[in-house]
């Protein structure tokens, strides 16, 4: 104790030093400007940030300086957010539900990318963005078979309507463009060639020569010890489907991944407040805090659980039912956790892979959800 840093080496020591009482976030700015890097380098096209996986200001800034130059938004104030910190970049207003205010609002700000799945919504912007030099890209989505996350029920025309939307903007005077999200967490590439088939078969059902063609986000981060993504895979197959379903009318292609760029950033630690019966462990952080998403699309079992003084435990295998701090029921991982049989009271479990959609939906319910954060060179326990 006592010791007082502004970069840690790694979680181990800051766990040791300070012996946190309150979750912490661990955030390795080189692991975001390598990931970032990574995804310049390899995918064949614009890279932009979907910032809602994870709005905060030291994301947005370690981006800028690794070369990341657009931005997905969806709101007001995360237009005004990258406006502030990245002047120069190009802001996509991929929100396809927009009220004539927050319109009003994007186009002041010199808004140029915009998206849309219905006419009601096609004809406000028709009413109130001014068309030259401005893209509006048509989302579509496919029927779902078995997706952990249905990315399509909330947003998306259908093949169908989507024809008909694209004719409306490019008659309209706009940069017709095309865009999808496959759903989230993706490990497939597959996810990607059905939608890039389906997009070339509808630009020319609409006889409509798209600009570009935006293939969302849903890139994987490494949430599960089995399963390391393959982003080169991903990328090479979306680049040779775009070639064979658009031939010489191939457009240029962008990408919007929020949890593929930020998700192997950052890890959060968590302390078992209590071992109860030695049956349910219980954590100071759960569904309202920074695990919100466990509950939505599963537990990361890539962690490490570590005693206070730091040293890893190794115990067999032995599931248990996990809590999260508040007396709401609700507050319950989903499944049983593979904690190590040892583990014990006042210990720390780190869990890796947690930059996306974690500090964003943690909340202050029952007092809880203080966040603690804490910079490290590396995350590597
Ligand atoms: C949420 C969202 C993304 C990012 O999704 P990830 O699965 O985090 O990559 C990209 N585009 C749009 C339009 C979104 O709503």
């Amino acid at each position: 104790m006592g010791l007082s840093k502004t970069i840690w080496t790694n979680p181990t020591e800051f766990l040791r030093n300070q012996q946190p009482e309150d979750p912490v976030l661990f955030f390795a700015p080189a692991v975001l400007q390598a990931t970032a890097r990574r995804f310049l380098a390899g995918f064949p096209g614009l890279v932009t940030y979907a910032v809602k996986s994870n709005p905060g200001e030291e994301v947005v800034e370690n981006l800028v300086t690794a070369g990341i130059k657009g931005f997905d938004c969806a709101s007001p104030f995360e237009i005004d957010m990258i406006r502030r910190l990245a002047p120069d970049a190009a802001i996509h207003y991929n929100n396809p539900v927009r009220s004539r205010a927050e319109i009003e609002h994007a186009v002041a700000r010199n808004v140029k990318s915009w998206s849309v799945d219905s006419h009601s919504e096609l004809a406000k912007l028709i009413e109130k963005v001014p068309p030259r030099d401005c893209e509006i890209s048509v989302r579509f989505k496919l029927p779902v078979e078995g997706a952990a996350y249905n990315f399509g029920a909330k947003f998306g025309a259908t093949r169908e309507k989507a024809v008909e939307l694209l004719k409306t903007v490019a008659a309209a005077g706009f940069i017709p463009s095309l865009t999808f999200h496959p759903g989230t967490q993706c490990t497939d590439p597959e996810a990607w060639g059905k939608y890039i088939r389906a997009a070339g078969e509808i630009a020319r059902d609409a006889g409509v020569r798209i600009a570009r063609l935006n293939v969302g986000g849903g890139f994987p981060n490494h949430r599960m010890v089995a399963q390391r993504p393959d982003l080169d895979s991903i990328f090479e197959l979306i680049d040779r489907t775009t070639t064979e379903a658009f031939g010489a009318d191939r457009p240029a292609l962008v990408c919007e991944p929020g949890r593929g760029l930020c998700g192997d950033a950052f890890a959060v630690a968590d302390r078992v407040k209590a071992v109860r019966e030695g049956e349910h462990v219980f954590l100071n952080d759960g569904l309202y805090g920074a695990l919100f998403e466990f509950g939505q699309i599963g537990c990361i079992d890539r962690m490490e659980v570590m005693d206070p003084m730091g040293q890893r435990r190794h115990g067999a295998i032995a599931p248990k039912i996990t809590f999260g701090p508040t007396c709401d029921s609700v507050d319950r991982l989903p499944g049983e956790l593979p904690f190590p049989a040892d583990i014990a009271e006042g210990d720390f479990v780190v869990f890796q892979g947690m930059g996306a959609y974690s500090t964003v939906t943690n909340t202050r319910f029952n007092g809880f959800g203080d966040l603690q954060r804490c910079t490290v060179l590396s995350l590597k326990p």
